[in-house]
């Protein structure tokens, strides 16, 4: 989203919470709250004992979320981001320990969650992940694989620390879970469905119940829905839901309550709803795409979701739209064209 994020999106982005309160009283709250949170952007946050929270800047840098635990003898990290993004945060662990990194858990085969990884790896890591991630990995990193340049590739044009580095698949995986479990602290690595891809995983601190969603669950307008399931991705976030989180740590924005899942399950069931009238009302595809800016008036009046439309909302429209009826909207209509460079913005410039 760097570059381009408008400014109804980046006001969003800052006030989306500040919106979403009701009262006046609970509007200056959310809005202190929120300023605090903006302010937590690069900063290593603790959540918890030897259990930190980093905001990545999206913005500037494209930068995931991270976060890292330090169990009694090592250092696991929570998403490998962009090898810039891996680069601000490896000082900062060191400030804090100097227990070896073993593990950098990539919660899904995107550049700005994986593409660090070989970092990790000179640093002493191991990158661990689902093995989704490798079959997601052998879908879209064609060049890797011996075939036509992939998204690596095409990201290296834009992203010089992309260029300067190599893409490092997984070589840790599991089917389900994995847990890490020293005796002090405990980590849980949980699939629990299609969601953003079709290897998300989550991180799950059962004692702290805190939870690392990668972008299973994002604070803020973040949500690209190319790779995944609209329809799976609600029931993940009910299993997310289940887990019975204290605090969300998100793969994008700030963190916050548990309340964030459920806010971003409500974003995709009003979204499908909004849809799917259209649908059985028989509304061509043109008629469709014709009703996203109704679509977004809808959602945005819903102070609970509003800070989730964004630039996406097309794409996001067009989406859900196709797995309903298998059809996309027509090529020469504004909203399949813009739709289109969002997906390539976001596969190869920031692949959020
Ligand atoms: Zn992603």
């Amino acid at each position: 989203m760097h570059g381009t994020m408008c400014d109804f999106t980046r006001r969003n982005l800052l006030l989306g919470t500040a919106l979403a309160a009701g009262s006046n009283e609970t509007e200056a709250q959310e809005q202190s709250a929120q300023r605090k949170s903006a302010s937590e952007v690069n900063e290593a946050v603790p959540v918890g004992k030897d259990i930190f929270f980093h905001q990545g800047d999206i913005e500037h840098q494209g930068h995931c979320n991270n976060g890292w635990i330090v169990f009694k003898d090592y250092v696991l990290v929570i998403d490998a981001n962009f090898p810039s993004g891996a680069q601000t945060i490896l000082p900062k662990i060191r400030a804090i320990t100097s227990k070896p990194i073993r593990f950098a858990f990539d919660t899904h085969h995107h550049g700005d969650h994986a593409y660090g990884n070989q970092i990790w790896v000179d640093n002493g890591a191991t990158p661990v992940a689902h093995t989704g991630v490798i079959e997601e990995m052998k879908r879209y990193e064609t060049g890797y694989y011996g075939d036509k340049p992939g998204r690596w590739e095409d990201t290296a044009k834009t992203r010089p620390d992309v260029a300067a580095s190599r893409l490092k698949p997984p070589s840790v995986l599991f089917p389900r879970e994995l847990y890490f479990d020293d005796g002090e602290h405990r980590v849980e690595l949980h699939h629990l469905g299609v969601a953003h891809t079709h290897g998300d995983a989550v991180a799950w601190l059962p004692k702290e119940r805190i939870l690392f969603t990668g972008d299973t669950c994002v604070n803020g307008p973040y949500n690209f829905v190319g790779d995944g399931n609209v329809e799976q991705w609600i029931a993940t976030l009910a299993a997310a839901k289940k887990l019975g989180a204290r605090v969300i740590c998100p793969g994008h924005g700030p963190r916050g309550a548990d309340s964030m899942v459920e806010d971003q399950q409500l974003f995709f069931q009003q979204l499908r709803e909004r849809v799917g009238a259209l649908v059985q009302a028989k509304k061509s595809a043109r008629e469709v795409h014709q009703s996203i800016p109704a679509i977004r008036g809808n959602l945005t009046a819903q102070a609970q979701i509003r800070r989730y439309v964004g630039d996406g909302l097309a794409a996001q429209v067009e989406k859900v739209y196709n797995e309903m009826t298998g059809q996309k909207f027509p090529d020469d209509s504004k909203a399949s064209r813009a739709a289109r460079q969002l997906h390539r913005h976001s596969h190869s410039l920031l692949s959020v």
